[in-house]
């Protein structure tokens, strides 16, 4: 169903099968990066439209347009509502989308582990304002599979995101029901986690899946949903994890400024399931 690249033989288009019979085009303005790491294809091109894009195995990743929908939506719910946020980790994430987000607040040190230095390098060539981000005195990057580092770790964190990519290949770990036990154990009291999820009309069978499971681990295991426009139907859906943290009780949101996205409207609106997928995961956490 997925095809491994998103470029054409004449690279003049990048495409990402949703489905077998549908998805998203973009026309190429020039190809900056086409290569293959030991993990994946990895393809950055400048788009007529949406600027650069990163694909990877020929899914879209993200897009220099409409990232923020996707990295503020993915980040600040789970920041935001931490009384106290000071060591965050983020697993995947490679881009450093998630990162840029993440140091917006008053962290104190920020991990990130992604399992593909590849990426890392692709995206801090090619995605150059996301140099800083990578250069930040409290930033820490890690090349591992975020769920060996998890096992292997002795520290603690007030705030965990997940940056996955979809459950296929090296991320697929990153999507079951140890994975998140484990993480439990690496939550600091009062900690929360966040997690992107998959879209909300393809994946729902997943949600259903792992809301079950979630429920078994975490107090409050929510869904929460943002829409991203290139991303598969344009509605994303996102975990927020936690024993302590309820979402929408959270007295006071801490909103970083100048965000182009997320706000504390948006922060209890997100919390609002449609009813086809409140039936399919039984209800809200
Ligand atoms: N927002 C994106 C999406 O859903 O399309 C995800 C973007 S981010 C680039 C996903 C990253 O997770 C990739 O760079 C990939 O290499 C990384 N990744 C996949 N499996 C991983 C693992 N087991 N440990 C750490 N990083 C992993």
């Amino acid at each position: 169903m997925k095809t491994m690249k998103a470029l054409n033989a004449r690279r003049t288009e990048a495409r990402e099968f949703q489905t077998p019979g549908a998805g998203v085009f973009f026309s190429v303005k020039k190809v900056l990066y086409s290569g293959r790491s030991r993990f994946q294809t990895i393809e950055i091109i400048r788009s007529r439209d949406y600027g650069r894009v990163l694909f990877l195995d020929g899914l879209v990743q993200t897009t220099e347009r409409d990232e923020f929908y996707y990295h503020e939506m993915l980040v600040h719910p789970a920041l935001a509502s931490h009384p106290k946020p000071e060591r965050v980790l983020v697993i995947g994430g490679g881009d450093g989308g998630a990162l840029r987000e993440v140091l917006k607040h008053p962290v104190k040190k920020a991990t990130l582990v992604e399992i593909d230095g590849q990426v890392i390098d692709a995206c801090r060539s090619h995605f150059p304002w996301l140099r800083a981000v990578f250069r930040d005195p409290r930033a820490e990057l890690v090349v591992a599979d975020g769920n060996v580092f998890i096992e292997r770790t002795r520290e603690k964190f007030d705030v965990i995101i997940v940056d996955s990519s979809d459950p296929v290949g090296p991320s697929t770990v990153l999507h079951q029901e140890a994975f998140y036990r484990k993480l439990k154990a690496r939550l600091r009291p009062g900690g929360t986690i966040a997690a992107q999820a998959g879209s909300l009309m393809l994946h729902l069978d997943s949600h259903a899946r792992k809301s079950v499971f979630l429920r078994r681990i975490f107090r409050h295991a929510g869904l929460y949903l943002g829409p991203v426009p290139t991303y598969p139907v344009g509605m994303w859906c996102y975990n927020f994890l936690s024993d302590r943290v309820d979402p929408l009780a959270a007295r006071k949101l801490r909103v970083p400024k100048g965000l182009k996205f997320y706000n504390s409207e948006i922060h209890r609106a997100a919390f609002a399931l449609p009813n086809f997928l409140k039936e399919k995961v039984g209800g809200r956490a």
